[in-house]
């Protein structure tokens, strides 16, 4: 069950709000003081916040700002004033949706209810952030295999992007080219040390701005490739 926490001084707009939440389902805490229920909203768990604007002891601006400082849960903004929800967007203190007074307690629920199920998307489906490796506008997403230059995707074949990867990933670090041979392509590989210059060449010519004096894989001569940080 969700647990909601009310902050809000008007007794009678409180008990509203609680008997139509808690109708729907909810399980719901109220404070009539700001500093309570800021103290509450950081220290309990509650999978969202219904927050009135004006308040004894803390204002409901500045709970917002304080709950966002360590907090993603959704935060409901009520105000009697429709000036004030200008006001709030304008601080940009992170409120998730506004609602003026008087409202529909129906309208209240429907909103507290969508917030509820979007916060639970959010963090319940488990979505991993891809792995991304990021030097100087080259962005190397090895989760996806995919090659981005300031945004714009490269098309990389298989070897080019496991080379790329291979030495971004080891960086200020030569390595030669037999080396490089024996750790991207396989022993039964047809192929020589031949295959990496050409491969280095290829993967220039898509990453660098200019390919004779090269930002990323610097050519050490007589030695081999190193991928400069
Ligand atoms: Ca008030």
């Amino acid at each position: 069950m969700s647990k909601l926490l009310i902050i809000e001084d008007e007794i009678a707009i409180a008990d509203l709000e609680k008997d139509y939440l808690e109708l729907s389902g909810f399980e719901v805490e109220v404070e009539t003081t700001g500093d309570i229920g800021l103290e509450r909203a950081l220290n309990e768990e509650f999978d969202l916040i219904i927050l009135d604007l004006m308040l004894p002891n803390i204002d409901g601006f500045e709970i917002c700002k304080r709950i966002r400082e360590v907090k993603n849960i959704p935060i409901l903004m009520v105000s009697a004033k429709k000036e004030d929800i200008d006001k709030i967007r304008g601080l940009g203190l992170g409120a998730d949706d506004y609602i003026t007074k008087p409202f529909s307690p129906s309208e209240l629920v429907a909103r507290v209810k969508a917030h509820i199920a979007r916060y639970e998307r959010l963090i319940g489906s488990g979505v991993k952030e891809n792995d991304v490796i990021e030097i100087r506008g080259l962005k190397i997403d090895k989760t996806a295999r995919r090659v981005f230059l300031n945004e714009e995707e490269k098309i990389f074949t298989t070897k080019e992007f496991d080379l790329l990867t291979f030495l971004a990933e080891n960086p200020n670090h030569v390595y030669t080219k037999e080396e490089l041979f024996r750790e991207i392509w396989d022993m039964e590989s047809i192929g020589d040390i031949a295959t990496v210059t050409v491969h280095i060449k290829k993967i220039r010519e898509k990453i660098e701005y200019n390919t004779s004096k090269p930002q990323y894989i610097e050519t050490i001569w007589g030695v081999g490739y190193r991928f400069k940080v």
